[in-house]
């Protein structure tokens, strides 16, 4: 049971979330509860890290002890669900990351999971204790606290459900499932009863942030099946159809062709005009950016009409913006190019469906609904199971919507 930030926000939460983790003890499971930090406390604690300051020599990196501050949310969290436990009359204790341990890698801030070592983990479960463990957080090779990137909790969650052969790994978050879209979009958005690994990859990794992407991911390779459901719900009332269930497409009677629309404001377009065309020049560009880690996203060029030049755009993450457009200054001379430029003010809105696989006209229907609204479409990139445009931020939630009702994906009545 994954418990997120708005779930224990305060005490009156906790002692809610306590009484769920007890009505299911009581029904006889062994149980390993992950917990986010509350609602807030991580924003917060990344403030205060960015107060103290960059590193003074501009070179070493800091990330290491951004984690040590950032990943304290979570130990909060779960020594108060384990009290609260204790005092509803259940026997618990609480787990960080390093006493399990939970090995991750030592990229600090976005780290990967590497191994969950869960003997004395389940020992103690097996014992009849509940585990109650601080999401977000592992510990390296060499000692070190690292954290899993924003959402991070997930990832935890879904790791110790498969270390410990769980037979199913709960979200309990603020909404009771995962949605066609965004509900706080779009209210007529409707709950998924089930959705595949393929398709809530997806929606997670071009924006619906109700999972951590590599959640996803490491449910998908380790066979976990996961449910989304609100942490409101009474223990009396749940039931097997509670919630979304994550899990194989095969497993999904209810055929659709779109299943979801995702939006992301994190994207930032990198033009750059009048580069030279022969060869050689892309791979110039993207090898820059890619041993500076800039993740690169969508990416188009063309041929300039008149004259022995091309035009190229990508995408990079807000947050990499500015070190991008000064990655890509560096090369000016070299690689020849005339001009280049970066306009934040754009979002990603996509549709995705394993029912595009095969089917025609999706394509058709998306530019159609978009042309409608008179929405420009900037960027456009797809993949087997996926459409994504960019258009100007304004138009966000009206793209979202019109394409929502395009798909036939609204909610009747
Ligand atoms: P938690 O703190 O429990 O981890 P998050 O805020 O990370 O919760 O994720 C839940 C939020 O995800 C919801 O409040 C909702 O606004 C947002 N969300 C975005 N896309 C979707 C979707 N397709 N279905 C459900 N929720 C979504
Ligand atoms: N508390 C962390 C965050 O806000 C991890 C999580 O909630 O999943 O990103
Ligand atoms: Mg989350």
């Amino acid at each position: 049971m994954k418990f997120g930030g708005t779930s224990v926000a305060d005490p009156e939460r906790i002692a809610r979330v306590a009484r769920l983790v007890a009505a299911e003890a009581r029904k006889g499971h062994e149980i390993a509860v992950v917990v986010s930090a509350m609602a807030g406390k991580t924003n917060e604690l990344v403030a205060w890290t960015d107060a103290a300051g960059p590193p003074a020599d501009g070179i070493a990196l800091n990330d290491d002890e951004y984690d040590v501050v950032v990943a304290s949310g979570e130990q909060v969290t779960a020594g108060l669900l384990a009290l609260t436990l204790r005092a509803q009359g259940m026997q618990a204790r609480s787990w960080m990351g390093w006493q399990i341990p939970i090995i991750a890698d030592d990229a600090h801030g976005r780290a990967r999971i590497e191994a969950v070592e869960a003997d004395a983990l389940g020992a103690a479960i097996d014992g009849g204790q509940i585990a109650v463990i601080a999401g977000f957080q592992g510990v390296t090779k060499d000692g070190r606290i690292a954290t899993l990137g924003r959402g991070g909790s997930d990832t935890s969650a879904v790791a110790i459900a498969a270390a410990l052969k769980a037979i199913r790994c709960d979200i309990y978050t603020d909404v009771d499932g995962v949605y066609t879209t965004d509900p706080r979009i779009e209210q007529r958005a409707r709950r998924l009863a089930k959705i595949s690994y393929e398709e809530m990859l997806e929606m997670a990794s071009l924006g619906a942030k109700v999972l951590q992407t590599r959640s996803v991911e490491l449910a998908m390779s380790q066979r976990v099946t996961v449910r989304v459901l609100s942490s409101f719900v009474e223990p009396g009332d749940m039931s097997d159809t509670t919630g979304t269930i994550v899990c194989d497409e095969e497993e999904i009677v209810e055929k659709r062709i779109v299943s979801g629309v995702a939006y992301s404001r994190d994207e930032a377009k990198i033009s750059l005009l009048g580069l030279p065309d022969h060869p050689g020049v892309s791979s110039k560009i993207f090898s820059k950016l890619g041993d500076a880690n800039v993740n690169v996203d969508m990416i188009v060029q063309s041929r300039a009409r008149t004259s022995e030049t091309a035009n190229m755009t990508f995408t990079v993450g807000k947050r990499d913006a500015a070190r991008s457009m000064d990655l890509i200054r560096s090369l000016q001379t070299e690689v020849g190019f005339e001009h280049a430029e970066v306009d934040e003010d754009v979002a990603k809105v996509s549709v995705i469906g394993v029912g595009m696989r095969s089917h025609t006209g999706v394509a058709k229907t998306m530019f159609g609904a978009l042309a409608d609204k008179g929405v420009n479409i900037q960027v456009i990139s797809t993949s087997e199971i996926k459409i994504s445009v960019l258009i100007e931020a304004a138009y966000t939630e009206l793209a979202v919507r019109a394409l929502h009702a395009a798909y036939g994906l609204d909610q009747i009545g």
